[in-house]
């Protein structure tokens, strides 16, 4: 073994150059510590918005990529825990809107796919048309029908397959018929006139004859072992289409409408009419910045030019005025404040990159909040997938 004073130069030298390499480059001692200067902070969180484009907007991932100025830019869970939240702003029957903070596009971009296009709902898939005399064609009508938004929570139903048969757990029925007598005024035929039946399809496939007891079973075009009504998730709830007033034809007198709409569980991403969102989508959080104080004249154009209302006038005595920004959150970036004058050295439009306002409209299926949480349980499903795929 050779003492450390015997060693030749080059030989610690390339020692010293190893140990380096164990510890991570913003660790080093000669790496200054703490944050970023405050220009790289501000591209680093934010989407900066100039009059012809917006900048910056990439999200910068990568761990190392503030390494020389000792930030670690990695992921940290911890992190991510503390700072994630979900804020929500307005809650109905049909919309939510909400604020997803701490996440990065991606993921908030996940939801929103998810939401369009991986939620099930239940939609009119077989239409039997017994009879139609009416001016809109055949597949026409099919078509107007499988758009009819349904009342019906689709966890209680499971999906049917191409070998499967129609049942009362698969299957929702619904019969629809409208005549305008000869004589009368013409008709409009809406959602409303759909009507569900429980016990499933009432019209008849064929008869089968049993020879033992020379009985005869007529066959519909559904099997149900009961009826829906009997379930007691559905028994105080009817099916119906979610709104009433949905227009389906017209008929002039003597025109007649029948048939049966056959109902089945899906996803947006086979047809959009098993989308259980009218819209999904988000903006990044609006920030709006004075670079400096603006007053009197200035004050009252900066407020004039704002389409909505972003701006406010603040007395600050004397009689003086000055602009504030009062509702940021409005902003819709069209970029008036900012065109000609030099407004932009007054005024910063920019984007929260981690902040991401949501808004959710249901169909009507299932509650936006409801939605909201079955995607987050796709979500969850898909990344455990791909950890047992890995591990
Ligand atoms: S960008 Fe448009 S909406 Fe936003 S503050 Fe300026 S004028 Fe108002």
């Amino acid at each position: 073994m050779v003492a450390d004073n015997e060693k030749p130069e080059t030989m610690k030298e390339e020692e010293d150059v190893k140990e380096t390499e164990k510890v991570p480059v913003w660790d080093l001692p000669d790496v200054p510590k703490g944050t970023l200067p405050p220009h790289l902070q501000l591209h680093r969180t934010r989407v900066i918005c100039t009059s012809d484009a917006p900048t910056h907007t990439e999200n910068i991932r990568y761990s190392g990529a503030y390494a020389s100025m000792g930030v670690d830019n990695s992921l940290q869970l911890e992190d991510f825990r503390k700072k994630f939240k979900v804020e929500v702003i307005k809650l109905t029957e049909d919309d939510m809107e909400f604020d997803m903070i701490g996440i990065d596009a991606a993921i908030a971009n996940a939801y929103r796919r998810i939401l369009i296009a991986e939620l099930p709902t239940m939609a009119i898939e077989k239409v039997l048309i017994a009879n139609n005399t009416s001016v809109v064609q055949d597949e026409v009508l099919a078509h107007r029908l499988g758009l009819i938004p349904l009342k019906v929570d689709p966890r209680l139903f499971n999906y049917m397959s191409e070998n499967d048969e129609p049942n009362e757990k698969n299957t929702i029925v619904f019969k629809l018929h409208a005549r305008c007598e000869k004589g009368g005024s013409r008709m409009t035929v809406k959602s409303n006139e759909l009507l569900w039946l429980p016990g499933g399809s009432e019209l008849i496939l064929s008869t089968e004859s049993s020879t033992q007891d020379s009985t005869s079973k007529t066959k519909t075009y559904t099997s149900f072992n009961r009826s829906q009504d009997s379930l007691p998730e559905l028994s105080n709830n009817i099916i119906t289409p979610k709104h009433d007033e949905i227009i389906l034809a017209k008929l002039g007198p003597g025109q007649e409408i029948e048939l049966e709409a056959h109902a089945v569980k899906g996803m947006g991403k086979t047809h959009a009419k098993w989308s259980p969102v009218a819209t999904a989508w988000y903006r990044m959080l609006p920030e709006v910045v004075l670079l400096q104080d603006i007053e009197g004249e200035k004050a009252e154009e900066l407020v004039k030019t704002c389409p909505v209302k972003v701006f406010d006038i603040e007395d600050i005595g004397r009689g003086r005025k000055r602009a504030t920004v009062a509702r940021p959150r409005s902003c819709t970036l069209c970029r008036e404040c900012i065109r000609g004058d030099d407004w932009d050295k007054l005024v910063a439009l920019r984007r929260v990159k981690d902040h991401f306002i949501f808004t959710i409209e249901s169909t009507g299926a299932l509650p936006p909040e409801v939605l909201f949480t079955e995607a987050v349980k796709i979500l969850e499903d898909k990344c455990e997938r791909v950890i047992t795929e890995l591990s």
